[in-house]
């Protein structure tokens, strides 16, 4: 039994309660497909263009963010870094602080932002 890793019951729970892919999302998702409408990919912030987010669908103002484990600083898998740790650590704390701000300003201007982490399944 590998106790660093939730199982895959809490996991589907865990993915359930966070609230970024529920099924009223999906239906979205799919209303959207079904209208094709095209999302656009690494999409500049409006009002902050040195950031970008990984899809967007402009004209419904929806910002995804696919984000990485390590560097987004994922609680279910908390890095593993020996070398250089508080380095890293700084890092996705900045990362962390980062997409806090953008995702409060695309909801400051109206946008919804979903996020998904890379270990949910696509
Ligand atoms: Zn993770």
């Amino acid at each position: 039994m590998d106790y660093t890793r939730p199982s895959s019951s809490v996991r589907r729970r865990m993915q359930r309660t966070r609230g970024h892919d529920n099924p009223f999302e999906r239906a979205v998702r799919s209303r959207v497909y079904a209208k094709g409408i095209r999302y656009r990919i690494h999409y500049p912030i409006p009002g902050m263009k040195r950031f970008t987010c990984d899809l967007a669908v402009p004209g419904l103002k929806i910002a995804v963010f696919l984000d990485g484990c390590f560097w987004h600083g994922c609680t279910m898998h908390p890095p593993s870094v020996k070398k250089n740790r508080v380095f890293w650590l700084e890092k996705i704390a900045r990362n962390q602080a980062r997409d806090i701000g953008v995702r409060g300003h695309l909801e400051k201007i109206g946008w919804t932002t979903l996020r998904f982490w890379e270990h949910e399944p696509v």
